[in-house]
């Protein structure tokens, strides 16, 4: 099937429209009319070459919403005009340990990414959801609640299940005392979700300018990373801490910030960190970890609790031409919190 898509086609180059083929639908595919696309700070990475294993011509997008065109023969689960979603993975495994226990994201043999993968059968590089259509592997699509507004799900499939899956993991409900570092696309989904959890929360950012929705978005504190007489007395308030800053940054900043045994889940920046004392981390029995989305029965999980909460992601909706300016306001971390591409534009504009 013809499709049309946004692409990068070099780190430099700004994102272009491109026209390309999608897969026949095999017997276990859905083909997904996509209708939103959530714009995900690892797509600007990954436009630019940041972690140096971009495939161009590379076409981003992982937080998908559509609905469904077309089923494959075996596919029973869903059928044509459901509404629904494909998040960051579109494939894996499926037998070894971390599939069957339903995280495929650590799939041993590598999950099939939904961009910038390569795909198990014809060995293609995978594109994303910037665009007008996809085709995905019926275990690896969501089903949206019929009680969310559509036009604000998108941003649950990555930043929503990023921060979701730490927040599980580690048993956050009433009582537990979570810090959001970064009030982004992933931060501003940390503080809806651990806050649904019951849990209470404050956001750590950069400077004061946010405090005011940081609060209306559910948090009940605000701390302002620079201020150093407040994060000292801050020290030892937080059982968990979600940093999803997406660059550099010296994360030992924030370790006295959390109890006794409590843990600081990096799921934003990759790479090199600039060098840190471990004093705190020994001394406190404190952790520091990591965590890459979530699996795909989580994801469902996290649409339902989303479904019977009303949480929804803050989006601010731009046409698919927008795209370029939408990833200089990201990168500037100037998103209220998160752009998402209305497809309906694009069908405008070929
Ligand atoms: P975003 O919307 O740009 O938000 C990042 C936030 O981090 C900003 O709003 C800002 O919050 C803070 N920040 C601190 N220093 C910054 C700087 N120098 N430049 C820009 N922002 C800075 O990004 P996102 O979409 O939430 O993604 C965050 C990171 O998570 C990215 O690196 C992305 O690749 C990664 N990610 C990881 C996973 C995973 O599976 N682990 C999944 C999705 C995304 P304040 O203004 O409050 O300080
Ligand atoms: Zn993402």
């Amino acid at each position: 099937m013809k499709t049309h898509g946004f692409f990068a086609e070099s780190a430099e180059a700004p994102l272009k429209p491109f026209s390309f083929d999608r897969r026949d639908v095999r017997s276990n595919d859905v083909a997904i009319e996509i209708l939103y696309c959530g714009v995900c700070h690892s797509d600007l990475h990954q436009a630019r070459n940041d972690w140096s294993n971009t495939l161009y011509p590379s076409v981003p997008g992982h937080e998908i919403v559509g609905r469904v065109t077309d089923v494959g023969s075996d596919v029973t689960r869903f059928r044509v005009g459901d509404r629904v979603a494909v998040g960051c993975m579109v494939d894996s495994c499926s037998h070894c340990d971390q599939c069957r226990q339903g995280d495929e994201q650590y799939c041993r043999e590598g999950a099939t990414w939904t961009y910038n993968g390569i795909d198990r059968i014809t060995k293609e590089v995978t594109f994303g959801g910037y665009a007008r259509h996809i085709v995905v592997r019926d275990d690896f699509v969501l089903s949206v609640p019929d009680s969310l507004d559509l036009s604000r799900v998108a941003p649950i499939l990555c930043a929503g299940i990023t921060t979701y899956s730490p927040l599980r993991f580690r048993n956050v409900g009433p009582g537990s005392r979570v810090g959001v570092a970064g009030l982004g696309g992933l931060g501003h989904m940390a503080v809806k979700l651990a806050t649904g959890l019951g849990a209470d929360v404050t956001v750590i950012s950069r400077s004061k300018s946010k405090e005011g929705s940081a609060l209306a978005l559910g948090a009940g504190g605000f701390l302002v990373s620079t201020d150093s007489q407040a994060m000292k007395e801050a020290a030892g308030s937080f059982d968990l801490i979600i940093d999803t800053i997406p660059v550099q940054h010296d994360v030992s900043e924030f370790f006295p910030l959390v109890d006794i045994d409590g843990a600081i889940v990096m799921v934003g920046q990759l790479g090199a960190t600039p060098a840190f004392n471990t004093s705190p981390l020994l001394i406190g029995r404190r952790q520091l970890a990591g965590s890459i989305i979530g699996g795909i029965a989580q994801t469902q999980e996290l649409l339902d609790f989303c479904g019977r909460k009303n949480i929804l992601a803050d989006c601010e909706m731009i046409r698919m031409e927008e795209i370029n300016d939408a990833f200089v306001r990201l990168e500037k971390g100037d998103v209220h919190y998160r752009f998402v591409i209305d497809m309906a534009s694009f069908t405008e504009m070929v």
